[in-house]
């Protein structure tokens, strides 16, 4: 499971990415990344972290999600609220099945969020699922290391486990290339005219959905992303001929 990546986004309190640190060792993880965390380096990170100095000293600090991600093709936002986001949505037991047969290819990325806020919806579009730890319905925030801390424990017995399932296909385009197409076909909807400021977050997210659902090959990617220049350059060349 060392290919498995704990994302904490924006993090207020060094305490928790101490703890954090030490969760994760618990459970056999190494690989955490801080995006913008407030306070870091510190003192109370390095004491919380208690004997997992050793993973705090090896995280990774970058300035954005799209950053941490980059080079993923699963990526789970661990999300305290089931949203109005119609996000395929997964059990922490799922997450842990999910990841260790996708483990096995390509790193997965577990992203966790801010103490106060959680995630933006703009950083859960750039998730291929939500997990959710059911709680207390009345009662349902987890301190943010004791969501990794749960996460981690599934992930452990998972990657014990050979009950794994393997849902991503062999060549499955990364984060960055699924990102570049997301950002392609905006355009290009915008451009075509098919779509207007006011409705695109929401459509973007419902073809956000679709897609990621497709888990397209970097080749399907690319032809996707052809068929959108095509689209986009017949638009011009309808307009140079109504002009001319
Ligand atoms: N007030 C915030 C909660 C933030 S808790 C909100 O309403 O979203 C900090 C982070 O811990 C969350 O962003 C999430 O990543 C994780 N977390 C806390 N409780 C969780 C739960 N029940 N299921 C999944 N993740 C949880």
């Amino acid at each position: 499971m060392n290919n498995v990546r704990i994302v904490l986004v924006q993090t207020s309190h060094p305490g928790n990415i101490g703890a954090t640190a030490r969760a994760m060792k618990n459970m056999c993880l190494s690989e955490l990344v801080l995006v913008q965390p407030r306070v870091y380096p510190s003192e109370e990170a390095t004491a919380r972290a208690s004997g997992a100095d050793d993973v705090l000293a090896g995280a990774r600090v970058v300035d954005s999600l799209a950053d941490a991600i980059a080079d993923c093709r699963l990526v789970i936002g661990s999300s305290a609220r089931l949203r109005s986001v119609p996000w395929p949505l997964l059990t922490p037991r799922e997450t842990a099945e999910l990841a260790a047969g996708e483990v096995r290819s390509a790193p997965v990325a577990i992203v966790f969020g801010r103490e106060s806020s959680g995630l933006s919806n703009q950083e859960l579009d750039m998730c291929s699922h939500l997990v959710n730890i059911p709680t207390n319905p009345e009662y349902s925030s987890l301190n943010v290391a004791m969501a990794v801390q749960v996460l981690s424990y599934e992930l452990m017995l998972a990657g014990d486990s050979a009950n794994v399932r393997c849902e991503m296909p062999e060549r499955c385009a990364s984060n960055a290339e699924m990102e570049g197409f997301f950002g392609h076909l905006e355009q290009a909807l915008d451009e075509i005219g098919f779509t207007d400021a006011r409705r695109s977050d929401k459509l973007m997210r419902r073809l956000r959905r679709l897609f990621h659902r497709a888990s397209p090959d970097t080749e399907e990617v690319n032809i996707l992303r052809g068929i959108l220049s095509a689209a986009q350059g017949r638009k011009s060349m309808r307009r140079d001929a109504a002009g001319s």
